[in-house]
């Protein structure tokens, strides 16, 4: 898999589109686990290898005070800090 090597040092990734739990803004999560070939999932359909790598940038600040974050486990979206 020559090609997809070359691919990963350009600096590709898959885009996980995640929710937040609290206004349900969406956020894409970016991980480097995965082929890495520009894929865009969301919580429900994204393949085991992209959702180990899926916190790499986390945890997520949305606009409405919360940051967010996957819990890999159960495929949900959690606050991880600002909820009140
Ligand atoms: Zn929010």
């Amino acid at each position: 898999m020559r090609s997809a090597l070359i691919i990963k040092i350009m600096g590709m990734y898959d885009s996980v589109i995640v929710r937040c739990s609290k206004c349900g803004a969406e956020h894409e999560f970016q991980s480097k686990s995965g082929e890495c070939f520009l894929g865009v999932y969301t919580l429900e359909d994204c393949p085991d290898d992209v959702m180990v790598n899926v916190n790499r940038h986390s945890p997520h600040k949305c606009d409405c005070g919360v940051s967010i974050e996957v819990d890999i486990p159960s495929r949900k979206a959690i606050i991880v800090s600002g909820a009140s």
